[in-house]
Parts: C-alpha cells; sequence; structure tokens
C-alpha cells in the first residue's frame, strides 16, 4: 500500500457522477466519458505501478447479485479492494434474507445502512432503477434482466479506445443473441456518442430490439441489419460477440434452433481485416473457437482486464474521489 499523498487522484466532489446512481448508459455524453476514460487509464497506470492504493479506505461496498456472474462481481470486489476499501458479497442471495421472502426494497435499505455504495444485479429490467428510489448511497446497475448493463458497455468502450486508439469512424459489428443480450443493448446506445457504423448480425428471431435502433437511428449513426457474417467481416472494425442466452428463452425448442448460429473460427480470422479486434462479454459457449484466441486481435481476455479499471473509476467517482 501506498500513502495517497503522490497520487493524481483526490477529493473531486463537483465531478460528474458524485453521490450519484449509474443505472444506464444513457446517463454519460461525450465529456463524462472522456472523463471516465481518463480516470479508468489513471487506474490503469496506478495498478500497474502499484497494484492496490488507499484512495477508498474505509469505504463499503454491497455487492448484491440475483443473477449468476463471474466477472462482474469478482471485477466489483477487485476493484474496491484495489482501492483500499472493502466489501460485502452477497452473491448467493438464496443463503441472504431472500429467501425469506424479503424484498427487494428492504434488502437495499438494510445494506445501505453499512455500505458506500452498492452494485446489484437482478434479473428484471429496471430493477436497479427501483432500487436506486428507495436508496440514498449510489446504486450502480451491474445488469437488469435483459436491460442493460452499462458498467460492461463503458468497459467494452474503453477497451476499443486503449485496443484502436479511438472510436470515430469505426465499423462495429455485434453478432449473435441482440435480443436478449443486455451487454449491446447498452453498447449500441453507447456508441451513439460517436461517429461509428453499426451492424447486427443475428438470426431472425434474436435481432436487435426496435427500441434500441429506433434510439440509435434518432442520434444518427447508420445500422444494418444481416443474417450472415461473411457479408460484413472484411469491413469490421470491432467484432462484438455474443452468447445466445438460454436462460431467457421460455421455449427450449427455440434455443436449440439458434445455438450455434454464429462461430468465430480461424478461418473467421483469415477473412478479417489485419487491424481489427474480437470483442466478446463473456462467458463463451462456443462462440468463439478457443483456437481463435492466440491471435492478436482477439481481445476479449484483455477486455476483462480493462474492465477492472473502468470499475475503479465508477467506484472512485460516485463516491467523490476521482
Ligand atoms: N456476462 C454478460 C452479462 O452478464 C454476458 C452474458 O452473460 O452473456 O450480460
Amino acid at each position: 500500500m501506498t500513502s495517497n499523498a503522490h497520487l493524481p487522484f483526490g477529493d473531486q466532489r463537483s465531478a460528474p457522477f458524485y453521490g450519484s446512481d449509474i443505472l444506464s448508459v444513457k446517463q454519460f455524453d461525450q465529456q463524462s466519458l472522456d472523463y471516465t476514460f481518463g480516470v479508468a487509464h489513471e487506474m490503469r497506470e496506478m495498478v500497474s505501478r502499484v497494484g492496490s492504493f488507499d484512495l477508498l479506505k474505509g469505504k463499503i461496498l454491497a455487492n448484491l447479485f440475483y443473477e449468476p456472474s463471474t466477472r462482474t462481481s469478482s471485477s466489483f470486489l477487485a476493484a474496491m479492494e484495489r482501492l483500499g476499501g472493502s466489501v460485502i458479497a452477497i452473491n448467493e442471495v438464496h443463503y441472504s434474507s431472500v429467501s425469506k421472502g424479503e424484498s427487494l426494497p428492504d434488502t437495499i435499505r438494510s445494506l445501505e445502512c453499512y455500505a458506500d455504495v452498492v452494485v446489484l444485479r437482478h434479473p428484471e429490467v429496471g430493477a436497479s432503477a427501483m432500487a436506486a428510489e428507495y436508496a440514498t448511497k449510489p446504486l450502480i446497475n451491474a445488469g437488469d434482466g435483459v436491460g442493460e448493463h452499462p458498467t460492461q458497455a463503458l468497459l467494452d468502450l474503453f477497451t476499443i479506445r486503449e485496443e484502436l486508439g479511438g472510436v470515430d469512424g469505426l465499423t462495429v459489428t455485434m453478432v449473435g443473441d441482440l435480443k436478449y443480450g443486455r451487454t449491446v443493448h447498452s453498447l449500441a446506445r453507447l456508441l451513439t456518442n460517436y461517429d461509428v457504423s453499426i451492424n447486427y448480425v443475428s438470426p431472425d428471431i434474436l435481432r436487435m430490439p426496435t427500441e434500441v435502433t429506433e434510439e440509435v437511428a434518432a442520434k444518427g449513426v447508420s445500422q444494418s441489419e444481416h443474417d450472415a457474417l461473411d457479408s460484413v467481416l472484411g469491413d469490421t472494425d470491432v467484432l462484438y460477440v455474443t452468447r445466445v442466452q438460454k436462460e431467457r428463452f421460455d421455449d427450449l425448442d427455440a434455443y436449440e434452433s439458434v445455438r450455434g448460429a454464429y462461430t468465430v473460427t480461424p478461418e473467421t480470422m483469415d477473412k478479417a481485416k489485419e487491424r481489427m479486434i474480437v470483442m466478446h462479454p463473456l462467458p463463451r459457449v462456443g462462440e468463439i473457437d478457443p483456437a481463435v484466441d492466440t491471435d492478436a486481435r482477439a481481445a476479449y481476455f484483455r477486455q476483462m482486464e480493462y474492465g477492472l479499471y473502468v470499475r475503479m473509476a465508477l467506484l472512485a467517482m460516485v463516491l467523490g474521489k476521482a
């Protein structure tokens, strides 16, 4: 641990998102994105220089997950600990009073008595916004069903900036389950802050919801829908691959009919640009052949690491320390 005296951080209570909830990417504009990525970049430098530091010493995060998670829950945990804070981790709500029938508002009101910030993942769209109405401490949406996953989209955009040097002028191709994949709902919306073209590649039953495409169109971003990856692969700078979200299907036959619709293989990579990246929010369940992992353009494991820095930045920002 090092002392905070020489850190490029300090009390910044006038900075964006101090004391605020982070519920949707719609809260971000170009200026607050630049600010967030600037802080995330500083976090990256600090982690590489000193590992952990005491910016949030004494602060407590309640990490409340009603749905499975590996990366989001553990990266928020690691982010808080690398900033010198501590974490109340409730990953198995079955072992909490939720299993006794406690409501989400009551659980949130209880946890915020002990914590300074709450991270919530919940299977229902809008659950974070509802919970935030009851919370007096900042609440961060870590995924609300098929709704949004704002911190994932922020780390996705940070990945694109760090890997390709910027976002303007890029063609982003999203492939897979665009209907139920909350990460692509957030990412498409966030990309409207830039001059990009977006391709959506999916089976017919898993198309991007019109609610999202209408919002993106209203911001003047060019979008097109396709059923084959080959038709857009050669122009793609960012290939964003997603898993078919089995748990969101009512009809398992429908799931079986689209499972494995797209698989990225070394042959796919042969047809892609030399300078491009492949991303995936993970977990992957067959959409990317592990033989692609050694390709320098495979950015999905680096993407996870960028997530740590973005979540460190967001925690510091909402707590007024970035
Ligand atoms: N981990 C991401 C999410 O929570 C993607 C996925 O589960 O497919 O939305």
